[in-house]
């Protein structure tokens, strides 16, 4: 998906919904687009912010969240008591190998547990739309425990 074909769906959801379209909501859309990997509303904000941005904090936590009811963010949780969202502009559709040591997340993307999920839903009789699949353990960094709070 383009970002031009996201900022289009945007305003679509975003008239459906009787909400506003505001170039503040588009100003935090391109950001979560740039955002490279995972990030709590507050570390948008933040970034948004330190890029000159005047954007309020409210504005930034609700954007996202319609971001998220829209289809063009995802929320993610690493088993922590915080929602992370993602960008899925331009991103293949990947799982999450979890470091309960130091924090380090891992992203990989495989086609056959992708046609499991499927082939597992259909036989049950189930229309999946999306899934997520965390793997949580340990690291193989010689630097894991050191390094704590990677992203
Ligand atoms: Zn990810
Ligand atoms: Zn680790």
């Amino acid at each position: 998906m383009t970002k031009e074909a996201a900022h289009k769906e945007f305003t679509s959801f975003l008239k459906k919904g009787d909400n506003r379209i505001t170039p503040e909501r588009f100003e935090v859309l391109d950001h979560a687009m740039d955002y490279k990997g995972h990030f709590g509303a507050d570390e948008l904000y933040i970034k948004m912010r330190t890029s000159n941005s005047d954007i309020s904090r409210a504005t930034v936590y609700n954007t996202v969240e319609l971001l998220a009811q829209c289809g063009l963010v995802v929320k993610r949780n690493f088993g922590e008591n915080k929602t992370r969202y993602e960008s899925i502009v331009n991103k293949k559709l990947h799982d999450h190998l979890i470091c309960t040591n130091c924090g380090t997340i891992k992203e990989f993307s495989e086609p056959k547990i992708q046609k499991i999920v499927k082939e597992l839903s259909v036989a049950i009789g189930f229309e999946p739309d999306s899934y997520s699949l965390n793997i949580y353990g340990k690291c193989t960094n010689p630097n894991c425990g050191q390094i704590k709070n990677a992203k």
